[in-house]
């Protein structure tokens, strides 16, 4: 039996929630069809500010973080639920490949979480999707960068607080290569966009030649 034959089988035996809300979807899907046609895209451009040279970079999110997508991205971030992805990673790949050519990137990379966040998660959400999200655009994933500490949670910050809260907590990985590099950094959600302008910064500091960031949603 083929793998793709049978998660259909066990979707059958085991029917697959709506990732929105959680009622039985159809085999195969991974959302029901009253949230397919209520929950659409709601795309977004922001600019990022790059703290080191004053410059803006492009962000692009396709979902507003609100109601059900909100509700859905955090059961993705907190509470284990990574099956969600996929989902996620096609949707973004999809609007990514609509707005910028794919000749346009030369690798995938993601903001990291520490070590220590990372032993009491499990996972990285940022980094599933980044993986995901390289995997369907064919474009090879890098780890280009790593947390060396962790800081207070972003959220909970204001916005001037939360630029000082992500300095110096990102480097290098200095076993991979980012100087000449065209890269596409995924996040979760973008919000202020300190995260992200920070971790661009010492990619471009590192000597990448272009960094676009992408994330699967946006709270503006
Ligand atoms: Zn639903």
């Amino acid at each position: 039996m083929s793998s793709k034959l049978f998660s259909v089988f066990l979707d059958l035996i085991f029917p697959p929630k709506c990732i929105f809300c959680r009622e039985i979807a159809l085999p195969g899907q991974s959302v029901c069809e009253k949230c397919s046609k209520e929950i659409l895209h709601a795309s977004a451009i922001k600019c990022i500010y790059l703290p080191n040279s004053g410059e803006t970079i492009l962000c692009f999110a396709p979902y507003p973080y609100t109601g059900k997508i909100r509700e859905s991205i955090i059961r993705f971030k907190f509470y284990g639920h990574n099956e969600y992805t996929g989902f996620y990673a096609e949707s973004l790949s999809a609007q990514i490949g609509k707005k910028f050519p794919q000749e346009l990137f030369d690798s995938v990379t993601s903001v990291p979480i520490s070590a220590e966040r990372y032993q009491v998660r499990g996972y990285n959400q940022s980094e599933l999707l980044g993986k995901a999200v390289a995997k369907c655009l064919g474009l090879p994933y890098r780890e280009y960068l790593i947390k060396t500490h962790d800081n207070p949670e972003q959220h909970k910050l204001s916005e001037k607080d939360r630029r000082r809260n992500v300095r110096g907590v990102y480097r290098i990985n200095e076993g991979e290569q980012a100087a000449g590099k065209r890269i596409l950094l995924i996040d979760d959600i973008v919000t202020t966009g300190a995260t992200l302008g920070e971790c661009a910064s010492v990619l471009l500091d590192a000597g990448a030649k272009k960094v676009i960031c992408a994330a699967a949603a946006h709270a503006l």
